[in-house]
């Protein structure tokens, strides 16, 4: 029987794992993509401590650190989590474990376009990560599409191949941190087309283009070699919704300043959460206190 159960081996996991090892709790971590998200950006210059560091870096550190106490690490994808008698029994493929408490820290997935020809392709031109696939794009035109700080990012970093980068986005402006909008700002291969939505994505064997919902230069149909979308995630939240856990209208779990649910003995952090600031030092803080949350949980009951 573990004390904690960590689903997800993202930084929050991470987080929560180094504490709970430190407090010498029986802990397990079970994840299914070991580093999460943060390990899809190599341009990392907000993580206190570290002037630039890329994302996998980061988390192979967290790993080492957290290696430094006693926490197994298992490989798997959680599929059920249940309430029992004395705490909560989880299922991953062959393996039953059992744990007094647990800590989601399952993060998101990403929010897809939705229109025809974005399954058809995908991975034949349609892409989600750009530190994964953007070097096909050598001298190539690509499109990014959102306008988040993120989005941002993977055009900043696909200039590093591409020959031109434009970003598709569906509001006004664009809204990225101000020195990342500086910099696409700066860029001479970055275009922005503001007040737009990709309605089809086109092609053969790969993709050849676009269709726009109005026309852009007299045309709705927009030539691209390849789109990245960055639209946003979506909580990976459904175990905990079927346990019984509080989710908002987004699917967040819902959780309290100490990283509470309303479920006793389950705990969450990271972008999972119903928190608005989602970043790599504020899941990790997250983890932290959920693990924190845990210990007193566990010396109550
Ligand atoms: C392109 C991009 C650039 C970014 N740049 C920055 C930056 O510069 N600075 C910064 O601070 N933040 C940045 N972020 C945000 C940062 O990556 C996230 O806030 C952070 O990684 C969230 O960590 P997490 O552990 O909460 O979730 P995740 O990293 O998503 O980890 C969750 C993990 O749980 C696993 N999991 C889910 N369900 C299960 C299950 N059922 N069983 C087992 N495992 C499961 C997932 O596979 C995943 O490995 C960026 C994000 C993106 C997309």
């Amino acid at each position: 029987m573990y004390d904690i159960a960590i689903i997800g081996s993202g930084v929050s996991g991470l987080g929560a794992a180094l504490y709970s090892g430190r407090f010498e709790l029986k802990t397990v971590v079970i994840g299914d993509k070991p580093g999460g998200t943060i390990i899809l950006t190599n341009d990392i210059a907000n993580y206190p401590g570290f002037n630039n560091i890329t994302g996998f870096e980061l988390s192979e550190k967290l790993k080492k650190h957290v290696k430094d106490y006693n926490v197994d690490f298992k490989d798997g994808k959680v599929t059920k989590v249940e309430k029992q008698k004395n705490g909560f029994v989880l299922t991953a493929g062959k393996e039953v474990i059992k744990t007094k408490s647990v800590i989601f820290a399952t993060g998101t997935e990403w929010r897809k376009l939705n229109v025809p020809g974005e399954k058809e392709f995908s991975g034949r031109g349609v892409h989600y990560c750009a530190l994964c696939d953007g070097a096909f794009y050598k001298e190539k035109v690509v499109a990014v599409v959102g306008g988040s700080d993120s989005a941002a990012k993977e055009a900043l970093l696909l200039t590093e191949y591409a020959k031109k980068v434009y970003i598709i986005y569906r509001g006004d402006k664009i809204r990225p941190e101000p020195i990342n909008e500086q910099r696409v700002e700066d860029s001479k291969k970055i275009e922005v087309i503001n007040n737009t939505n990709i309605i089809e994505i086109k092609g053969d064997k790969t993709v050849k283009s676009v269709t726009f919902d109005k026309a852009y230069k007299g045309s709705k149909e927009f030539n691209v070699d390849g789109i990245f979308v960055d639209i946003g995630h979506i909580p990976l939240s459904g175990l905990a919704k079927d346990l019984g856990v509080k989710l908002n209208d987004k699917g967040e779990i819902i959780i309290d300043r100490e990283c509470n649910t309303i479920m006793k003995g389950v705990f969450a952090a990271g972008d999972v959460c119903n928190t608005r600031f989602k970043q790599a030092i504020t899941g990790v803080a997250e983890g932290v206190t959920a693990a924190y949350s845990a210990y007193h949980y566990l010396k109550e009951i």
